[in-house]
């Protein structure tokens, strides 16, 4: 538990590192040691730790600045499962990597609807890799099928529900997937449970990401007919009140299996 508290503390540091990804993969520019305010783009300052939940905006207090408690929170959040779930076993790096990326992509997709491929395909790499070669050297070649397998349930279903229903899912939620899966089935050693893990995920993603729409469209139905104007000329021309990024839900689920589950090399 101290660990994991440990970690915890380390994400609120890594949490505005993660914020400067998050603002160059939403602007698509590189890599510079400042964090930038989402609204307007103004230079923000160097990525100290917890400054960023206080200060307001320079040119215009009113903008929003959610997005970094929101990360450091969320890293600080994943961080001390990370620990808690998989102490001081092999596994606790890879995870901690894992997790940093997802927190990312959370953000990233509750904002603009994407999955960056810049960052879907190396994570989808990285655990491969950590897969692939960390399991054998660690006495954990029985974990080696069901982390293949989980990716494999978990990437063919939402490729197939993609096919099936395109306007519910993203192409990026396919292309996440993959990892997704794997971060599940390399918790077991059985492959029955990496084909279970994933589907409870996938269930958890979509009640939780319909219920978000549900609720969102109703609160926005609620609004003055001049709130409701003013919100939709902040969005696209296409968007549609309650609209999801199923890739957070997604995420979210695949979070709430792990914490429920005792890893393989542990148990
Ligand atoms: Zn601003």
């Amino acid at each position: 538990m101290l660990l994991a508290l440990g970690l915890a503390a380390l994400g609120l540091i890594v949490g505005p590192l993660l914020g400067i990804v998050i603002d160059r993969a939403v602007e698509r520019e590189t890599l510079a040691p400042v964090l930038r305010c989402p609204e307007c783009a103004t230079d923000l300052g160097p990525p100290i730790p917890l400054q960023r939940w206080f200060g307001a905006c320079p040119t215009d207090p009113a903008h929003a600045r959610w997005r970094y408690p929101a990360t450091d929170l969320l890293t600080a959040a994943t961080f001390f499962l990370a620990g808690w779930r998989f102490e001081t076993s092999f596994q606790l790096i890879p995870y901690l990597v894992a997790f940093a990326a997802l927190v990312v992509l959370i953000i990233i997709d509750f904002e603009t609807h994407l999955l960056p491929n810049i960052i879907t395909y190396p994570l989808m790499a990285a655990i491969a890799f950590a897969v692939l070669v960390m399991s054998g050297p660690n006495n954990f070649q029985d974990g080696l099928w069901p982390a293949l397998i989980g990716g494999a349930v978990f990437g063919g279903f939402l490729l197939v529900a993609f096919i099936a229903y395109p306007p519910g899912l993203g192409l990026g939620d396919v292309k996440l997937a993959p990892s997704l899966g794997m971060l599940l089935g390399w918790l077991t050693a059985v492959s029955l449970d990496a084909i279970r893990l994933p589907l409870y995920a996938m269930l958890i993603g979509m009640v939780s990401g319909a219920l978000y729409g549900l609720t969102a469209r109703t609160l926005f139905h609620r609004r003055s007919e001049e709130d409701q104007q003013a919100i939709l000329k902040k969005q696209r021309s296409d968007w549609i009140p309650g609209e999801v990024a199923m890739g957070p839900f997604l995420i979210l689920g695949t979070l709430v299996m792990i914490a429920v589950t005792t890893p393989a090399v542990l148990s």
